[in-house]
């Protein structure tokens, strides 16, 4: 998910794992232009390793790819769209955790973004879903202040609650953004796994993207870094 220098010559990657979740792990001598480590440990490549339990930190021994979408990933938006899915598993992830189900979404969003002519249209559905994997998915289907029904006007996003309210609660207040009918279908399909028999949806409406943007924001406490750098290719 990240790498950051260390040293000379290594590299501290920051990976996630079918067995423990999020691990931070050594390359040694990764940016020494003879290592060939380094290439099999690019931004979102699946591998099967072998790590060398370290007093602090693991040492990576061995790498080998399963798959690599990083000719597709190096594509500008691709790499936006990458960068920000795997920030946002850094941070809400912790440490030595295994996390199957966010394991598959990567896995899953990986060839997705990199084969994509409008990457960053993907990224709400990976978000949303990542929530509910987390269990932090607001209710698509009540208030969060009183638990009651939408009505036909839709529902209102609270980004101070993070979560969607409903006319009676919300419909009298000028401060925050509304969701359409239209809106709020969208949003429950986005966050419904796609073997449910619901209609899963993969693109999110322009207010809904904004909504799961505000929720990602909301729980993390901070906006992440690479939000910007795919805003900056938006239309
Ligand atoms: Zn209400």
């Amino acid at each position: 998910m990240r790498s950051r220098n260390l040293g000379e010559a290594d590299k501290i990657f920051t990976l996630f794992t079918r067995i423990a979740g999020k691990v931070d792990a050594v390359g040694k001598g990764v940016r020494r232009t003879k290592n060939s480590l380094g290439g099999r440990l690019e931004l979102l490549t699946e591998s099967t390793m072998t790590l060398h339990r370290g007093r602090s930190l693991d040492i990576i021994t061995s790498a080998v790819t399963v798959r690599s979408h990083w000719t597709g990933l190096t594509e500008p938006r691709a790499l936006a769209a990458a960068s920000l899915i795997a920030e946002i598993v850094d941070m809400f992830c912790e440490p030595d955790l295994p996390l199957d189900e966010i394991y598959a979404l990567l896995s899953n969003a990986s060839p997705a973004i990199a084969a994509s002519a409008s990457p960053s249209a993907l990224v709400p559905r990976f978000e949303l879903r990542l929530l509910h994997a987390l269990g932090l998915a607001p209710p698509d289907d009540a208030c969060i202040r009183c638990g009651g029904p939408f009505n036909d006007h839709g529902a209102w996003m609270d980004i101070d609650a993070g979560g969607l309210g409903c006319e009676g609660c919300y419909g009298a207040r000028g401060d925050m953004h509304s969701l359409d009918v239209a809106d709020v279908e969208n949003f429950r399909a986005l966050g419904a796994p796609r073997a449910a028999g619901m209609r899963a949806a993969i693109n999110a409406t322009p207010k809904v993207a904004r909504a799961i943007d505000d929720l990602v924001t909301f729980h993390l406490g901070r906006r992440p870094k690479a939000r910007a750098f795919l805003d900056a290719f938006a239309p």
